[in-house]
């Protein structure tokens, strides 16, 4: 069924939680009216604090975010959750993640929980959850939590898609925590170390504050228990606070713009991808320049050409 952009977005503007499906359906698949729908879309964004959480699987993401989900519900906050799951290109994993994930609080209109899937989206990813996210502000979601499994690039494509990040890490993680360590000291406002109600959550915390300190990183250094509920007053408070200096000090005013020119810059290669695809496309495809050139550095040279020309030219 064709999308309308314009009635779906007068639907999330309504707060029809089907609208917000489809235009998100719409974002992840790049369908057409995708841009419509963001260009009607922009002018009800901005009150929204996104928060973004990573860190290595099963150090309790999803645990975590479904407590402070409940946290700021009982603050009377709307709450939007996009957890991206880095599925593989053979299952839908994304679509389990949905029915899976917050069962707790599949029932309450304050939140909308929605699973993008990662594969395929190489480096368009930030770009669609930043899109995701418009949309759930634009619903009237007062905090959006992106979460993602940290492995990789994911850690800092998250961190542009968000106001303030938060890293959870979990004690008898050790190996990883030690690689993922090196990329992430300058992207966490917040590290979590989650489990606390396990062995070495204490030494494990001791040792991200004095890392924290060497590096004169400002990130914070949180203990709590997803599985027990504890910690998480002092976790609320440390949002509550990071937030205001992050809008007091103009740090987020600037982190926002950003993330514009971030975004304009993914728009644009993402079209000239698509147009250098179309006209190598027309040329022949990448196997006939390939055959017609003979090596492969003519035929990159044939295809730049073919990529130049203008459409009036061909
Ligand atoms: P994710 O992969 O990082 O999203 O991790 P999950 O939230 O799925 O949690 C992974 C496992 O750790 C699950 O079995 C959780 O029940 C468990 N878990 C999460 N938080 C805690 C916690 O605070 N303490 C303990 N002991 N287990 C936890």
């Amino acid at each position: 069924m064709a999308l309308n952009p314009e009635e779906t977005v007068k639907g999330i503007l309504n707060g029809d939680r089907k609208a917000l499906a489809k235009a998100l359906t719409a974002v992840e698949n790049d369908s057409a009216g995708s841009g419509r729908i963001m260009d009607l879309i922009e002018p009800h964004e901005g009150g929204a604090f996104i928060i973004g959480i990573t860190g290595p699987p099963g150090a309790g993401k999803s645990t975590f975010t479904g407590r402070l989900a409940a946290r700021l519900r009982g603050l009377g906050k709307k709450v939007g959750v996009i957890a991206v799951d880095p599925s593989s290109p053979f299952s839908g994993g994304a679509i389990l993640g949905d029915r899976i994930r917050m069962r707790s609080h599949a029932l309450d209109s304050g939140v909308f929980v929605r699973s993008m899937g990662s594969r395929g989206a190489l480096g368009g990813l930030s770009l669609k959850t930043s899109k995701a996210a418009k949309l759930m502000d634009a619903f009237g979601m007062d905090c959006v939590i992106i979460e993602t499994v940290g492995v990789g690039q994911s850690e800092v494509e998250i961190a542009s898609a968000a106001d303030m990040v938060a890293v959870v890490l979990a004690p008898g993680f050790g190996d990883e925590i030690q690689a993922l360590k090196a990329g992430i000291l300058e992207i966490a406002d917040m590290f979590v170390v989650n489990k606390s109600d396990c062995p070495g959550a204490e030494k494990l915390a001791l040792e991200l504050s004095r890392e924290t300190a060497e590096a004169d990183a400002p990130s914070a250094v949180l203990k709590c228990s997803s599985l027990n509920d504890e910690g998480f007053d002092e976790i609320m408070a440390e949002i509550v606070s990071q937030k205001a200096m992050l809008q007091e000090s103009g740090e987020l005013a600037k982190r926002r713009s950003l993330r514009r020119s971030r975004e304009l810059a993914e728009m644009i290669e993402d079209e000239i991808r698509k147009m250098a695809a179309e006209r190598i496309e027309a040329a022949g495809g990448l196997s006939g320049i390939l055959e017609k050139a003979g090596s492969v550095r003519s035929a990159a040279a044939l295809a730049m050409e073919a990529i130049r020309e203008t459409p009036e030219q061909q």
